[in-house]
């Protein structure tokens, strides 16, 4: 080996080590540094937190896709951080339902994406509220609805929206990332954490209870399932077993409301239950939601 070749080669050497421990500084560095975290799940899709509903993404060279976008200075966080990557515009937007933890940061994408894509019913109860909170003018409505199912190419990913009916609120589209067999579940999944079900946006516990039957059925082993939010201990990133222990949670809600109502007790009586039967794993705050969710649908006419 002449001694020119050996000093390329050590260079080359030394200047890989270099930029790794370079890399991983840097990488300490953002972490610390963002209020936010971009955490890679398979392929070129993962999640993005900081606060409100988990934001699922890809990001590849032919294709951008977001879905859900927080408030709007958590998604200017995620276009930053999207910007870090790659210059392109956003190929789709998705809202996986209209909550403003899910809608907020939608304005943040006037002008630079596609398509904003969204259930039907999730555009009118976007819309609904938003008037009726005079904040029409903060909103960015979807342009693309659908009712069953909605499917597009992007890059070399086919993403596709199923909805099953009424659920946390009457339109909650599930998103498939096919060929990562990523889901964004949306807020059809609370993990081990206490839902918010929204009776003035038409939800149905009964229902809900359907469509994780249906996600566990058209679903596979190795999904891996986006979660709207999780409590502290908990991922907001889950497995089949995830939408099962949820399912059974709503069905045992369901069972006790039902058994105490026709044990004659009184909405008042209800709203003293403090834990749901076999659910032991939901605990803490915010059980009165589920409570008066459930009285409401069961003596509903
Ligand atoms: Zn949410
Ligand atoms: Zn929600």
């Amino acid at each position: 080996m002449t001694s020119r070749r050996k000093f390329i080669q050590t260079t080359a050497l030394t200047g890989l080590g270099i930029s790794m421990i370079h890399t991983q500084l840097f990488a300490g560095i953002l972490e610390q540094d963002t209020p936010y975290k971009m955490t890679p799940l398979r392929n070129n899709v993962g999640f993005f937190t900081e606060r409100g509903g988990t934001i699922g993404w890809m990001i590849s060279k032919d294709g951008l896709v977001v879905v859900d976008t927080q408030f709007p200075e958590q998604a200017q966080h995620l276009i930053e951080a999207i910007r870090k990557q790659s210059g392109r515009q956003i190929d789709l937007l998705i809202n996986t339902h209209h909550h403003g933890d899910h809608t907020g940061g939608n304005i943040a994408f006037k002008g630079i994406t596609g398509k904003l894509v969204a259930h039907e019913n999730s555009k009118r109860n976007q819309m609904r509220v938003a008037e009726a909170n005079n904040q029409a003018a903060a909103q960015l409505y979807p342009d693309t609805l659908f009712d069953k199912e909605w499917s597009a190419k992007v890059g070399e990913e086919v993403v596709t929206l199923k909805y099953f009916g009424p659920a946390h609120t009457d339109g909650d589209a599930l998103v498939h990332f096919e060929n990562s067999n990523i889901v964004h579940m949306g807020d059809l999944v609370f993990n081990r954490r206490y839902p918010y079900i929204d009776k003035t946006a038409g939800a149905s516990i009964k229902n809900w209870i359907e469509v994780l039957e249906k996600a566990q059925k058209i679903y596979d082993k190795d999904t891996q399932f986006i979660l709207g939010h999780a409590d502290n201990g908990f991922g907001v990133i889950g497995t089949k077993d995830d939408i099962k222990a949820f399912q059974s949670y709503l069905s045992r809600l369901l069972d006790q409301v039902g058994a105490d109502i026709k044990a004659g007790k009184s909405q008042d009586e209800v709203m003293k239950i403090t834990a749901i039967k076999g659910a032991d794993q939901w605990k803490g705050d915010g059980i009165a939601r589920s409570l008066s969710a459930a009285y409401e649908e069961l003596t509903a006419k």
